[in-house]
């Protein structure tokens, strides 16, 4: 359905949402991090994309 357009899943809580910033992991690939979990991605020194 349209919603896997609009919703990515969160690298660190797994939940759906559409306001995901993408980040990259340990292994230059791309993950996609919800607004709530963006600083749990900064404190990890994930790179942004
Ligand atoms: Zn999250």
């Amino acid at each position: 359905m349209f919603k896997k357009f609009f919703s990515k899943t969160c690298f660190f809580c797994g939940k759906k949402s559409k306001d995901t910033t993408p980040y990259l992991n340990d292994g230059g690939e791309t993950v996609h991090v919800c607004f709530q979990c963006v600083p749990v991605a900064e404190r990890r020194a994930l790179r942004k994309k």
